[in-house]
């Protein structure tokens, strides 16, 4: 039976993606170490310690569904859990966001999955498609998720990505606009463990994953970029082992010995420009293989389409997610310059 072949193959993720028909009703069960494994739907995984937690952990990947690395991390994650070799201590909600993405090794089927939170899923019946639904559905989840936990804990999320192009930074994080609260050192020391060395402050609203999280459950939330786009099973995860241990040890409430955090050992930047493709005729004036945080000069033309021109505005500005080949009103480059925190 179902139980049976969670609890002894491990395969939550495998089983959702290919017999994804076994999870059309919620599932619970109860490990024999006590923690108590609660499925949604297809993808989505909540566990819940006996014991009372201190921690809202929400892990989530495959919002882009060809970032495999971090499917990759958190399937394994989630089999040691089914399998008891890792035993949660806080309340943990892992999702695999997009997986039909996941099959056709895309980055989404029909649109961006990650422009669809916060409610930007709404939308005509003519508008409807998978990625929609499953913005609504996984915002449902964590707000579930959230709300259903102790009022005191700790509220994390940390949605996984690798990007598109190499990066001069190989691991980032973008911090969502906090609408003015404080960033925490604390959590910078965390990614930091975790291999991350630069933090890409946001100054906006956006229709993030991670801003959702931030923005209506004042979680610590996150979106992490852990390196560059590789398919399934090629991925050297040589370059994982510190998110891998670091989040393991989150999870299992092992002593994380993190150092304080020291601004002078990562580079902090804050976004400039959000430049849109408002034109088919949108051109990036730089090679398509630049890595992201590549700076140029004053005054250096980056990107132009009929009617306008973008250039920087600062020396040493640096180019972020540059794609010019996103949908017309999206977004094809971020701008980012050095500041402080
Ligand atoms: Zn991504």
């Amino acid at each position: 039976m179902l139980v049976e072949r969670l609890t002894l193959s491990g395969q939550f993720l495998a089983l959702s993606r290919f017999e994804p028909q076994l999870f059309n009703q919620p599932i619970e069960f109860v490990l024999a170490n006590g923690v108590t494994v609660n499925i949604s739907s297809p993808g989505v995984i909540q566990f819940t310690p006996a014991s009372t937690s201190l921690k809202d952990i929400v892990l989530s990947c495959g919002v882009h569904g060809n970032e495999t690395a971090p499917i990759e991390i958190c399937d394994d994650l989630v089999s040691q859990i089914l399998r008891l070799e890792l035993s949660p201590q806080h309340r943990l909600l892992v999702i695999f966001a997009n997986l039909p993405s996941m099959d056709i090794e895309k980055r989404f089927v029909e649109e961006n999955l990650n422009r669809l939170f916060s409610g930007a899923h709404f939308s005509s019946a003519s508008e409807q498609n998978l990625e929609r639904q499953r913005a609504k559905e996984l915002e449902q989840a964590v707000a579930n998720f959230y709300t259903q936990g102790n009022e005191s804990a700790q509220r994390l999320h940390y949605d996984l990505h690798t990007a598109i192009r190499a990066s001069k930074n190989d691991k980032f994080a973008v911090y969502p606009f906090l609408h003015g609260k404080q960033h925490s050192l604390e959590q910078l020391a965390f990614l930091y463990a975790c291999g991350v060395n630069t933090f890409l402050l946001s100054e906006s609203p956006t229709t993030t994953f991670s801003y959702y999280s931030s923005r209506q459950f004042g979680a610590h939330a996150f979106t992490v970029e852990l390196g560059k786009v590789q398919r399934f099973g090629e991925n050297d995860m040589s370059k994982f082992v510190a998110v891998k241990e670091t989040l393991t040890a989150l999870i299992a409430n092992k002593e994380l010995k993190l150092p304080e955090f020291s601004p002078q050992k990562c580079f902090i930047y804050r976004v400039n420009q959000v430049i849109n493709k408002h034109q088919a005729d949108f051109k990036l004036h730089f090679d398509s293989d630049t890595p992201n945080f590549t700076d140029f000069e004053k005054g250096h033309l980056l990107a132009s389409e009929t009617g306008a021109q973008y250039r920087c505005e600062f020396d040493n500005e640096a180019i972020v997610f540059p794609n010019e080949n996103v949908a017309i009103g999206q977004r094809a480059l971020l701008t980012v310059v050095a500041t402080k925190i």
